[in-house]
């Protein structure tokens, strides 16, 4: 089993494919829909929504 990516999150993943834990898969699947313009493919984009979350975490 894969850990969920986010740092501060212990949680498996569901599967292989998929780099988060359900939780945060799904807040990660709503930032994505409210984020078109990130290139770079899911990897980028999954770096971008951790980085966001961190940054939310400290404010
Ligand atoms: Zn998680």
């Amino acid at each position: 089993m894969k850990v969920c990516k986010m740092p501060v999150c212990k949680k498996e993943t569901f599967n292989e494919k998929i780099v988060f834990c359900g939780e945060h898969d799904r807040e990660f699947k709503a930032f994505l829909s409210g984020a078109k313009k990130i290139t770079g493919g899911i990897t980028i984009s999954a770096l971008v929504y951790i980085a966001k979350k961190m940054l939310d975490k400290k404010s």
